[in-house]
C-alpha cells in the first residue's frame, strides 16, 4: 500500500518544469479507485501529509540507487546500512517538512525507524547479490506516447539488460502491507512499464521482478505480447474517461476500505466534506511538477 515519495531530484529534473499531461501507474490506480482522489492529487494537487512509512521507502531506494553506483565488490550490506544515514539527509534536504516527522535527531522514533530501514535493506541481501548484477539503470525515467495519444509517464527502480539482450525490470515494494493485498495494483505497475520500455525500445521485457522487501519474497513474472496489447488498450480507456471527466469537473467519490488511507477525506462529500471548486483541466500547462508525480 505504501510507495516512497520520490524527488525532483530522482532523475535530476527541476521543480518548475511545466509539462503535458500524461499517465503514470499511480495516477491511473487512483482513478481506477476513487476519480475524486485523482482529481484532489492530479488536478487540484492539494498536498498530502508524508508518513513515516513512505518516507522510509524513499530513502531505501535512494540506497540501493547509491549501492549499484558503487563498484561491484563494495556491495556489501555493511555500505549499505553505511549509505542510509546520508540518503535520509539528502530526503530531508529536498523536502524539508519530512524533517517533522520526528522530534529532532535524538527522537528513539528516528532510532527506531532508521533500524527498520536497516531490516529492509539487510532482507534486500537475502533475495539477491547485488555484487552478481550490473544494472543498465536505476530510478529510470520513461515516457512514450502510444499511437492513441496517450503519454505515459513514470519511474522504474532498475533496469536489468543480460548479455543476450533480454530486459528485466525490477521493482522494491518497501510497504508493510501483505504482498497478497498490493499485489494486483503492483502487477498493474509493471505491465504499465513493460508497455512503455516496449513502446520505447521495440523490445519485450522479459520477466518483471517484484521484490517484497518487507515479506522477503519475490515475484516474478513474464509478460507476452498478447497482454501487453490489451492493457495498452485498458490505459487508453482509462485515459479517456479521465479526461471525460476532466472536461466537465464530474470526478465522483468511490468509497472503499482505501478510504483509511485517504489524505483528503475532509474534502470529500462520502465523510461530509465540500472539494474545493473544480479549477479545470490543467491544459494546456499542468503547472509545476510537484512531489505526488513522483508517487510511482
Ligand atoms: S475519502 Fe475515499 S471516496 Fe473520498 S476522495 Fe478519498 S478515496 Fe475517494
Amino acid at each position: 500500500m505504501v510507495e516512497p515519495v520520490r524527488t525532483a531530484a530522482a532523475d535530476g529534473a527541476t521543480s518548475g518544469t511545466v509539462r503535458r499531461p500524461a499517465l503514470s501507474p499511480s495516477r491511473a490506480s487512483d482513478f481506477k479507485q476513487c476519480p475524486l482522489l485523482y482529481r484532489f492529487r492530479a488536478v487540484d494537487r492539494l498536498p498530502e501529509t508524508p508518513t513515516r512509512a513512505q518516507a522510509r521507502g524513499t530513502v531505501v531506494h535512494s540506497v540501493l540507487e547509491k549501492l549499484f553506483a558503487l563498484p561491484t565488490a563494495e556491495r556489501r550490506p555493511e555500505r549499505a546500512h553505511e549509505l542510509l544515514p546520508g540518503a535520509w539527509a539528502e530526503l530531508r534536504e529536498r523536502e524539508p517538512e519530512l524533517a517533522e516527522l520526528f522530534d529532532g535527531p535524538d527522537d528513539p522514533e528516528l532510532t527506531r525507524w532508521l533500524s527498520s530501514a536497516d531490516s529492509l535493506l539487510d532482507a534486500y541481501f537475502e533475495l539477491e547479490d547485488p555484487r552478481r548484477l550490473e544494472p543498465e539503470a536505476c530510478e529510470l525515467r520513461v515516457e512514450t506516447e502510444l499511437d492513441s495519444g496517450v503519454l505515459l509517464r513514470g519511474f522504474i527502480d532498475r533496469v536489468d539488460v543480460a548479455p543476450t539482450g533480454e530486459i528485466r525490470l525490477v521493482d522494491y515494494k518497501t510497504g508493510a502491507a501483505p504482498r497478497q493485498i498490493g499485489e494486483a495494483k503492483a502487477m498493474f505497475q509493471m505491465k504499465f512499464y513493460a508497455l512503455v520500455l516496449w513502446r520505447t525500445r521495440g523490445e519485450l521485457p522479459r520477466q518483471l521482478l517484484l521484490m517484497y522487501l518487507a515479506d522477503k519474497q519475490s515475484l516474478a513474472y513474464a509478460p507476452d505480447e498478447a497482454e501487453l496489447r490489451r492493457f495498452e488498450k485498458t490505459l487508453e480507456a482509462i485515459w479517456q474517461a479521465i479526461r471525460k471527466a476532466g472536461e466537465t469537473g464530474d470526478f465522483r467519490p468511490n468509497p472503499s476500505k482505501l478510504c483509511g488511507w485517504c489524505d483528503h477525506q475532509a474534502r470529500c462529500p462520502e465523510f461530509g466534506g465540500t472539494p474545493p471548486p473544480y479549477p479545470g483541466w490543467p491544459e494546456p500547462d499542468p503547472g509545476p511538477e510537484s512531489v505526488l508525480d513522483r508517487t510511482d
